[in-house]
Order: C-alpha cells, then structure tokens, then sequence
C-alpha cells in the first residue's frame, strides 16, 4: 500500500478571519506551479483543510518542495478509507505496518469532524486500537509516549488515517501581503533579512549597489545567486543594480573620512526609497542587526534613517551573528554570501568610521554634495533583472526550521 494523500495545515491563516479565503487563495497559487511536473497529482481543497491527492505518485518529492512554501504550518502523509468500519479497521493496520517495524508502542488519537458518523471519537480510538492489538502481536498502547502517533480524521468525504507528520516553513503566503524593498548586499545578513521578510507574506524585489570596477563582475554574480535563490523560495523577484561609484568617489572626494559611511548609507536609503516609490514598494528591508558593526549603533541608524519616511524592516535587529549564520546555511545562501569578493562597502570603508554620528553633523557634510543630481543619476543609470520563480523547481530549500 501506499500513501494516497497529503494533508496541508495552514497554521496562523486559519486565525485570519475574513482575509482567509484570500490567503488561502494565495496559498493554493503559490503552490500549483510546484506541482506542475507531477501530472497525476491533484489539489483539492475542502473547509479548513488542503489536500495533495497523489494517484500513485511519490510523496516524498512533493513534501520537499512543500517543505519550502510559506504559510504551510504542517503536513501529513496519509491513507484514505471509506466512512466505513470494517474498511477504517484494515486501514488502520496498514498505517501502522507503513511506521515501520521498528515501531513498539502506538497510540490512536480519532477526531469524528464528520458528525454524522455513528461512532465516536472515544469509541474509535478503542475499536481502532483494539483491532491492531488483536492483528500486530509486537506492538503496545503508549497513551503518553508513543512511537507512532495514529491519527484519524473522519470526514465527510471519507477518513485520513496519518502516522507521519511533516512540520512546514510556517508564515504567511508569499504574495498576501504588499511588496517591500530588500537593500541585498553579498553579505550573509540582508539575504535572511529578505528570506524572513518573505516569511511573513511580502512579495520581495531587491536593490543592490555595486562600485565597478573596485568591485568585480563576480561580486554581482554573488548577489545575482542570492536573488535567485530567494525566487526560489517565493515568486519572482526583480533586481535593481545600481551602479554606485562616482557616489562612492564624490563621498571620498568632499566628505570627512569617519562619516563617509555614514553619508554612504544615506545615500543608498535615498536611493532606495526612490526606486521602491518607483516600484510600488511600501517598505525598505535591511541585513542589521543591533550593534553588530559601527554603522548599526541606534546612533548610526538614526542618523541614516533620517533621510527616509518609508518604513524601514530589520528581521534580524536582535538576532547574534550565530543565529543569522545558522538561517543562511539553512536556507542555502550562505556558501554564496562567503564567497570572496569585495563588496563596495568594504572598499570604500573608513579605518574609523564614527560610531555615534549626529544628523547635524551628516546634513553639514552632504552640503558638499550636489544629492538630488546624485540621485537621480543613480536611480536612471539601474539596471533591472527578473529571477523566475519557476527556478524553484530546480533548487528547493532543503530544511527550514
Ligand atoms: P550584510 O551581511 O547583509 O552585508 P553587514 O553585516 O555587512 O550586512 P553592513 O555592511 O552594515 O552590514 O550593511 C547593512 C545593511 O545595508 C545590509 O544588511 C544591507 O541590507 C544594506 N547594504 C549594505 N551594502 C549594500 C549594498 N552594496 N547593496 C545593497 N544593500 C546594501
Ligand atoms: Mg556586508
């Protein structure tokens, strides 16, 4: 026998009140494309629940990639029966024989969603439990630490029997909520920044800054790569390369090197807020993280937040370097974010930089420049690039949390 179906749970999109049915509609969107390559496989969709009717097909490709998508909360794998005892009964025997031999205590945990049902939760975890006593000898009841956990839902359509429970990315859809802005370095801080925006149902583009030639072709692969796998995780992403270094030499040239960071920064937010306004972003996201490197002091972020009214995200404010370097390697950016080349930041970075800049003091400094030519500059010169979600087929995340 094998696994006919896969139960999706939705988690918080059930808490959503009204928005439901629009989440859940993104939800099954962002799903479809996933199961595209698997032509026996349907969706269905009934009250609270999704189901993947596999028709013979292999569960465990469809898992990984479901793995992946945001505003899964869990999955199980599961084995359909009539509404009916004598065929839930042999079910039942073959949900446990598919835990494996190395099963020796189970429990069974009914749930009667089909009301008209004749047969009670209660009395169906006995009648159940009964019946595998009686056919597997080897095997024991555990109420409270089982090997394998048996669930049973009936309803109106017939009973899911589950032994194998699969935890999802969680979240929210990709696409139910507005789009927002990443400021993606080839650091190892803004793609997770951008990979936990997403989480929360944003739709995603990314800006990057590059200094050509202080910064190579390789160092906007990196970032391309990065783009790429982010689009794997959701749907398609634009990026806006922004080319940066007569921005970067006009700072060198007029600004007093300690706050040349700072004004560097406040550019890009500058920029930033710019090309988001352009695209109908409604937020900027950042990789920073509170204190970790001299520009991320609550000095420093006021002083560069300034220039921007726009919303700006930090998923990561209070996250340890660690923690961040843990996601990235969960999510597969991080072999891309250690790859060696120069980022325009580090080439361009101050000795000392100052770590409590005043507004005062940058507003003073940017006079030497001519900001709003600079701008716009910028913000004509930016290429913009397309990843397809579809690349997602290819290279699924592996392991969430
Ligand atoms: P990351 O690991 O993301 O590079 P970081 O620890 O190097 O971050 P900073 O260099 O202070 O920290 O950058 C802070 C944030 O500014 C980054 O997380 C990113 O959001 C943004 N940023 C920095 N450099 C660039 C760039 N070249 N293009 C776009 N955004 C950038
Ligand atoms: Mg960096």
């Amino acid at each position: 026998m094998e696994y006919d179906h896969i139960l999706i749970r939705f988690g918080e999109i059930a808490l959503k009140g009204k928005n439901r049915k629009s989440f859940e509609e993104q939800l099954i969107r962002n799903i479809r494309p996933l199961l595209q390559q698997f032509p026996d496989v349907r969706l269905q969709r009934s009250y609270n629940q999704l189901y993947v009717v596999l028709n013979g097909t292999d569960y465990e490709p469809i898992v990984k990639k479901l793995k992946t998508v945001f505003g899964i909360q869990s999955m199980s794998v599961a084995l359909k029966s009539e509404n009916d005892i004598e065929d839930m009964k042999r079910v039942a025997l073959s949900a446990i024989a598919m835990a494996g031999a190395e099963v020796k205590t189970f429990k069974v945990s009914a749930r009667r969603k089909f009301k008209p049902f004749p047969i009670d939760s209660q009395q169906l975890n006995r009648l159940l439990g009964a019946h595998i006593l009686k056919n597997y000898k080897n095997i024991k009841v555990d109420v409270h630490e089982p090997d394998v956990e048996l669930r049973v839902e009936v309803k109106s359509d017939g009973t899911y029997f589950s032994s194998l429970q699969i935890q999802g990315a969680g979240g929210l859809p990709v696409g139910s909520s507005g789009k927002v802005m990443l400021m993606l370095s080839g650091g190892i801080d803004s793609p997770v920044a951008g990979y936990l925006a997403m989480k929360r149902g944003v739709t995603l583009e990314a800006i990057h800054f590059h200094s050509p030639p202080y910064t190579s072709e390789r160092a906007k692969q990196k970032v391309e790569d990065l783009t790429n796998v982010l689009a794997n995780c959701g749907v398609n992403v634009q990026l806006h390369v922004v080319p940066f270094t007569y921005i970067q030499q006009e700072i060198k040239r007029h600004v007093p090197e300690h706050y040349s960071m700072t004004i560097m920064r406040r550019m890009m937010l500058r920029i930033a807020e710019k090309i988001a306004r352009k695209r109908g972003a409604l937020a900027l996201v950042t990789g920073e993280s509170l204190g970790q490197v001299a520009s991320q002091t609550v000095e420093s972020m006021h002083t560069i937040n300034e220039v921007t009214s726009m919303p700006v995200l930090r998923p990561l404010i209070s996250m340890d370097k660690l923690e961040i370097m843990d996601i990235a390697k969960k999510i597969n950016t991080y072999d891309i974010s250690i790859r060696p080349y120069e980022d325009c930041c580090t080439i361009f970075l101050p000795t000392h930089p100052v770590t409590k800049p005043k507004v005062e003091r940058a507003i003073a400094y940017e006079q030497a420049l001519d900001v709003e030519k600079l701008i716009n500059k910028a913000v004509e010169t930016t290429d913009m690039l397309t990843f397809a979600a579809e690349k997602k087929m290819e290279s699924p995340v592996d392991e969430l949390f």
